[in-house]
């Protein structure tokens, strides 16, 4: 199983790889900058080769870069979309080989999904030609205030309008499916059906494992750690183990330190099958 924890980066990718190692970790998700700011780490190719070499010969899952919240591709104002496109410009252009790119949709702020799905497609019609070797996820919300991208429908709107390109896929979040109103409890097969039918599970390319502070449907995005909110211990076991999502790369983005972190992955590889 392809498991790893959110990790920072602020000590560069090869302390990154270690410190998932110590924790039998093979990936890791990171913030491609510090999620409230803006600022970027300066490039190191010594560590950046260092990281490569430990990955591989550690076979390393993909790495998954997450933008931070800040940028809204989706935004009403036009400085706003431009940051944003920008920014993830520059993070794309400076991605290790291999490592995938994770971003939320964007929240419409009151214009309504499909001026704002309109906003994140001429964004992403610009970005994606220009790593086509990069792989693209989108990310499935919870629904909180005006976020895209909380029913399958809109992150299919998003992937048709750009013609379905290859290098664009989807990272669904348990906690966000479960949030978002799709009972992956009691009926994870009827959703995946439902995933099949709108998006098409081939193009789930990741997986957040979270447990959820909250009901379902509530459309907060309150994350919780693995086993002790309301999808419990069982729901992982089945997500896990599930033929559909059994060899996609996890991560989780639990409330947790990374001793936390630790007891998450023994846990979840003490109840995978394989
Ligand atoms: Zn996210």
């Amino acid at each position: 199983m392809i498991l790893g924890p959110h990790l920072t980066i602020s000590n560069g990718f090869l302390a990154l790889g270690k410190e998932g190692l110590s924790i039998n970790a093979n990936t890791a998700q990171y913030f491609s900058r510090n999620p409230r700011g803006s600022a970027l780490r300066k490039r190191d190719e010594q560590d950046e080769e260092a990281f490569l070499e430990l990955a591989a010969t550690h076979s390393f899952g993909p790495l998954l870069c997450h933008a931070p919240y800040t940028y809204n591709p989706a935004s009403a104002k036009p400085e706003v979309r431009t940051f944003a496109r920008e920014a993830m410009e520059v993070d794309l252009l400076r991605l290790l080989p291999g490592a995938m790119y994770n971003f939320h949709p964007g929240s419409h702020v009151g214009q309504g999904v499909e001026v704002g799905t309109e906003h994140i497609v001429r964004i992403l019609d610009e970005l994606l030609p220009m790593v086509p070797h990069v792989k693209l996820t989108l990310e499935a919300m919870a629904g909180k205030g005006s976020e895209i991208g909380s029913r399958f429908e809109e992150l299919a709107a998003i992937r048709k309008a750009l013609g379905n390109p290859d290098n664009l896929g989807i990272c669904i979040d348990t906690c966000h499916l479960w949030e978002a109103g799709y009972d992956i409890k009691e009926n994870l097969d009827g959703v995946l059906d439902e995933f099949e039918d709108i998006v098409g599970v081939k193009n789930i390319w990741a997986v957040h494992l979270n447990d959820s502070k909250n009901p379902l449907g509530a459309h907060k995005d309150r994350h919780e750690k693995i086993g002790q909110g309301s999808l419990g211990i069982e729901t992982f076991r089945s997500v896990i183990n599930h033929p559909l999502l059994k060899n996609l790369p996890f991560y989780l983005e639990t409330p947790n330190d990374v001793e936390g972190y630790g007891e998450e992955i023994a846990l979840l590889r003490s109840i995978a099958d394989v």
